[in-house]
């Protein structure tokens, strides 16, 4: 699609501002009741998915030109996907997430980019990781385990450990706990090591949609050679790549995130935890294993005016509104360690307010990220909780830095750390 293809939406946009805000029904309190960290940051309209429609039809009308503030105001939006859940249960079902996505595609293709993404573009194209780590070094984190390595040896499940998982050194232990767990269940796994690659899920984000096409088409030609069909990950990201950006450029490969795999095991019976985690904990929804964890829906449908002005859709159109995102799986494995209590923040599930490390905003705007990230840890420090749970490592960095750097006073776990500590 391009930007053109979004006009009529622009001009659907009721500007009612629910994008800004989750469901009135939803709302628990003043204080958690907002969505959009963008706007909710800048305090101005044009930061929220109405302003960015604004934007949109005025780039598109060439009624504005690109500008510092144009460029801002897109490269700040998180594609945390907030302001599309609002949108469509609240209001017109409009596609907001995917309006902005096009409109970050056309600002980097009219070269209207960020130095700090040009530098992550850089380190993508050379090292085939974000984080300008070496490639070679990709697979180190696997050094001393037992673990087959492909596509010179065989298995039958590929455990993709992403980026941040290979790199960073906090939190390469999620990788080797998910390992470690899936070969005690007698699950034969194997990891391509430092023969892996970027998803591009974050460069996706970024609008640079030409190196996420390079990037899918490289790992499935991966997969391909090494007789992979089913991919397991520990990081939301990578699962919203594999699951939902890549079928529709031709993917079959199953995937799982590692929370469905766990719970799978559970329900078999094949994991049973043994220790006692006395410990009050509450959960974050990555976004992008929540709201935008939904399966990929293929549809080649039209859209239609009946009554000249009534918008219908031949056939039904999917509708990710993000009800039927990965919620429950990770909420059941805590529930189920032995002493774990689990409570609630106030916006959960599809409504849940991003971690402050999406769409490039961590690296280029760390100030607003930062902000975000607190927002959350206050949140879930509201709860009484002693511990914020999650199950993508890019939540977790966000959140880490943000308490080193506040003193918040909050542990951060992955749910595979807790489901380890009960094993
Ligand atoms: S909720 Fe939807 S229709 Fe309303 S202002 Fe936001 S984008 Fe426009
Ligand atoms: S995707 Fe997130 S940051 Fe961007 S406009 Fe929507 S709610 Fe705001």
């Amino acid at each position: 699609m391009a930007l053109k293809d979004f006009a009529a939406e622009m001009d659907r946009c009721s500007v009612c501002s629910y994008c800004k805000w989750i469901p009135f029904d939803q709302m628990k309190s003043w204080r958690f009741a907002k969505n959009c960290p963008s706007v909710a940051y800048y305090n101005f309209n044009s930061y929220s998915a109405r302003g960015r429609y604004a934007v949109a039809r005025s780039l598109l009308n060439e009624q504005s030109e690109y500008s510092d503030t144009v460029r801002n105001i897109v490269h700040t939006c998180m594609t945390c996907g907030a302001c599309d859940v609002s949108c469509k249960v609240c209001r017109y079902n409009l596609e907001p997430l995917e309006m902005v996505r096009e409109l970050k595609f056309s600002l980097v293709e009219a070269e209207q980019v960020l130095d700090q993404h040009e530098a992550l573009i850089a380190s993508l194209n050379q090292e085939h990781n974000i984080l300008h780590k070496p490639k070679s070094e990709r697979g180190a984190w696997a050094d001393g385990l037992d673990v087959a390595r492909l596509p010179s040896e065989k298995a039958e499940i590929l455990f993709h450990a992403g980026c941040r998982l290979s790199y960073d050194e906090d939190l390469q232990k999620t990788a080797v706990s998910a390992v470690q767990l899936l070969k005690s269940m007698g699950v034969d796994v194997g990891i391509l090591g430092e023969k892996e690659m970027c998803c591009g899920g974050r460069v996706y984000s970024m609008g640079y949609r030409d190196e996420f096409n390079h990037f899918a088409d490289l790992n499935m030609k991966v997969w391909a050679n090494a007789g992979v069909k089913t991919v397991v990950t520990a990081c939301a990201d990578c699962y919203h790549a594999f699951k939902r950006l890549y079928p529709p450029l031709g993917s079959q490969v199953e995937v799982l995130h590692m929370v469905e795999f766990i719970e799978r095991l559970i329900q078999q019976g094949k994991l049973r935890f043994r220790s006692e985690v006395p410990m009050t904990v509450t959960y974050h929804d990555p976004c992008h294993l929540g709201r935008q964890g939904e399966p990929y829906v293929p549809w080649n449908g039209v859209e239609k005016k009946i009554k000249g002005q009534i918008i219908v859709y031949e056939p039904n159109k999917p509708r990710y509104n993000g009800a039927w995102g990965v919620y429950d799986p990770p909420r059941n494995i805590l529930r189920s360690i032995p002493g774990v209590k689990l409570v609630e923040m106030e916006r959960i599930r599809e409504y849940s307010w991003c971690c402050g490390a999406g769409g490039g905003v961590r690296e280029a705007y760390p100030e607003f990220s930062a902000w975000t990230a607190a927002e959350r840890i206050a949140e879930a420090k509201a709860t009484g909780a002693e511990a914020l749970v999650s199950a993508c490592p890019w939540c977790e960095r966000n959140f880490m830095d943000s308490i080193s750097a506040t003193g918040a006073g909050l542990q951060v776990y992955d749910v595979l750390a807790l489901v380890e500590k009960a094993l």
